[in-house]
C-alpha cells in the first residue's frame, strides 16, 4: 500500500514536529486538534523550525512555502478525509482519551488505512482493541522530531507483518532509524529514561543537590547533552508524570513510584517549557 495522505492528530509538542517531518518528505498532511488556536500554535512552531533550517542552508525559502502548503488545518475529527492512508495520534498521554479518539476514527476512516500512536508508554495492544488491531502499531518519535533520528516501532499483539513493514519503510522514508521493541510499559526509551529523570527529581526533593548541580553532574560526568531536569522541562512534566504512572501501575513495582515533587509541580501547572516554568523559568 502506498501512503500519501497522512493525518496527525494533536498539534502540540510532538504533533507539530511529526507534521513538519511528513510534509518535508512530500506527504500531504492534515494537522488536527480540538481548537483552531492549537493548530495555529503548532503551525507557528513549524514555521519557526523551518526558518532555522533555512538559516543552516538545509532548505530554501521556496522549500519552506511548499512544506507549509502541504499541511492542511483540520479542527476536530469530522473534517478528516475518510481516504486518509495513515493516522498518527499525538494527543495527551491518557488512555481513555486515546481510546475514545480511535473509536471515533474507526467509523470515519477507510478500512485499509493504518492507525498508529505516538504514545510514550501506553499498551499498544490495549489501544488497538477499539479499531482493526492488525492495522494498528506504535510509532514512537523522539522530541524534537525534526532533529532526532530514532523511531521506536512497537507491534501490538495482533499487528500484522504487513503493517510493521509499511511503518518501518515509512520511518526510513522520513530519514529516521526505526528500532523494533516489544509492547511493555514504557517500551525501551521511557523504561530506561524516565526512572532516571524521576530519580533526579527525588534527589532535588531530598535536598541532595540543587537543580543546576544535578544537571551539571549528569552533563559533565556522564556526557549527557542536557541534564535530566532540563530534559524533564523539555519533555513536559505532565508527560513525565503520566509515563511514571503507567510504569508504576504496569509493572506494579514501587521502584517506579513518581516523586511527590513531580506530582506537586504538575498540580501547580508548572509543566516546564510549555507553561514557561518547570525546574527552570523560560521566557516564552
Ligand atoms: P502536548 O500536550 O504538547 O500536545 C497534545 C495536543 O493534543 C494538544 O494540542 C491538545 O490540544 C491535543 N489534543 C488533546 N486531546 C485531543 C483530541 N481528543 N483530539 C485532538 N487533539 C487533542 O503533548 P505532547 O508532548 O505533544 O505529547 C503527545 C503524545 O506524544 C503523548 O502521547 C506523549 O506521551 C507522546 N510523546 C511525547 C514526547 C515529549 O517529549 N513531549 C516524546 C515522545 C512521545
Amino acid at each position: 500500500m502506498k501512503i500519501q495522505n497522512v493525518a496527525v492528530i494533536g498539534a502540540g509538542t510532538m504533533g507539530n514536529g511529526i507534521a513538519h517531518v511528513f510534509a518535508q518528505n512530500g506527504f500531504n498532511v492534515q494537522l488536527v486538534d480540538i481548537k483552531e488556536e492549537f493548530i495555529e500554535r503548532g503551525l507557528a512552531n513549524i514555521s519557526k523550525n523551518l526558518d532555522r533550517q533555512i538559516k543552516k542552508e538545509i532548505i530554501t525559502e521556496n522549500d519552506k512555502n511548499q512544506i507549509l502548503d502541504r499541511i492542511k488545518k483540520v479542527v476536530n475529527f469530522e473534517g478528516i478525509d475518510p481516504n486518509t492512508d495513515f493516522i498518527i495520534e499525538a494527543i495527551i498521554e491518557n488512555k481513555d482519551a486515546k481510546l475514545n479518539l480511535f473509536k471515533t476514527l474507526e467509523n470515519i476512516i477507510k478500512k485499509d488505512s493504518i492507525f498508529s500512536t505516538n504514545t510514550s508508554s501506553i499498551s499498544i495492544t490495549e489501544l488497538s482493541t477499539v479499531c482493526r488491531p492488525e492495522n494498528f502499531i506504535g510509532m514512537h518519535f523522539m522530541n524534537p522530531v525534526p532533529v532526532m533520528k530514532l523511531v521506536e516501532i512497537i507491534r501490538g499483539y495482533s499487528t500484522s507483518d504487513q503493517t510493521y513493514l509499511i511503518v518501518k519503510e515509512l520511518s526510513e522514508q522520513l530519514g529516521k532509524t526505526p528500532v523494533e521493541v516489544h509492547d511493555f510499559p514504557g517500551f525501551i526509551s521511557n523504561r530506561v529514561l524516565m526512572p532516571m529523570i524521576n530519580e533526579a527529581i527525588f534527589a532535588l526533593y531530598e535536598g541532595v543537590a540543587s537543580t543546576e548541580a544535578i544537571d551539571t553532574v549528569m552533563k559533565l560526568g556522564m556526557n549527557h547533552p542536557m541534564g535530566p531536569l532540563t530534559l524533564a522541562d523539555f519533555i513536559g512534566l505532565d508527560v513525565c508524570l503520566a509515563i511514571m504512572d503507567v510504569l508504576y501501575t504496569g509493572y506494579n513495582d514501587s521502584k517506579y513510584r513518581p516523586c511527590p515533587l513531580l506530582k506537586k509541580m504538575v498540580a501547580a501547572n508548572k509543566l516546564g517549557r510549555k507553561t514557561g516554568e518547570g525546574f527552570y523559568k523560560y521566557d516564552n
